[in-house]
């Protein structure tokens, strides 16, 4: 292909954002190309900005959380992970990470999240074919075990779906049941979309903790939290839990 795509590339832990243009990849059997429409700022890339994640490979495109439309794609792509098939034009989701599905983690611990040969999109060193993150203008399906499904909702809806995903996998191994009480610890994206998944599970009461940003803590009371403290304004942890428990229906 003889078009050009930007990446923006962080050279170092707290470096630079530099928008780089490289050649789009032509496709071949297994692979997608993308034209990314938004990708989200997680918590993961902050901390990699500020040398928090010990691996995280330099000059990197960070970005994993992705909504986009498929431009092209090689001649193996027919369907979804899911089994949905696919065209060009299709509005799709990534699974930003590849696991082996051979390790001990991958096949009988059933934690693909350490398997230990993981890939990531979004966290991969700079090199050929260089769209491998979402701040940039296309991504590129170079592994042909990446996984993608197809969506319909908006773009910006979209997008919710990887760090949905997480909120869903939390509240399933907490296994809230109709009627309990939960409690999340923080108010960032990922706290907020478990509140809405402890509710959606049958939660009656969801206490909501957080700091920093008081808009967070009223947004969780407008998504359905029963209760949302400041850890600021309670900074002692025995009242905090004090306070829970004489909320909660049964003392926990
Ligand atoms: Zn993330
Ligand atoms: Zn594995």
């Amino acid at each position: 292909m003889d078009k050009k795509g930007k990446v923006a590339v962080l050279d170092k832990v707290r470096g630079r954002f530099t928008v780089k243009e490289y050649p789009l990849p032509d496709v071949s059997p297994g692979t997608v190309l993308v034209r990314i429409e938004y990708c989200g700022v997680c918590g993961t890339d902050v901390h990699t900005y500020y040398g928090k994640l010990a691996d995280a490979p330099f000059p990197v495109v960070l970005g994993h959380e992705i909504a986009g439309t498929i431009i092209d794609m090689g001649s193996q792509v027919k369907k979804d992970f899911l089994g949905k098939p696919v065209k060009v034009g299709d509005r799709i989701v990534l699974v930003p990470a590849i696991h082996c599905k051979k390790c001990y983690y991958c096949t009988l611990a059933k934690t693909p999240s350490k398997c230990l040969n993981m890939i990531s999109y979004g966290f991969l060193p700079l090199k050929e074919p260089y769209f491998t993150g979402g701040y940039a203008e296309y991504l590129y399906f170079f592994h042909p075990k990446t996984e993608f499904f197809k969506i319909d909702a908006p773009g910006e809806v979209a997008l919710f779906a990887e760090p949905l995903a997480i909120a869903i996998h939390a509240v399933d191994r907490a296994r809230i049941k109709p009627g309990q009480t939960a409690v999340i610890q923080g108010t960032g994206a990922i706290g907020l979309l478990t509140l809405i998944c402890a509710k959606s599970s049958g939660a009656t009461k969801v206490a909501v903790v957080g700091r920093r940003r008081k808009e967070r803590l009223e947004l969780a009371k407008e998504l359905g939290a029963y209760l949302a403290i400041n850890m600021e304004e309670i900074p002692e942890v025995k009242e905090r839990i004090k306070i829970i428990k004489d909320f909660s229906a049964t003392g926990y």
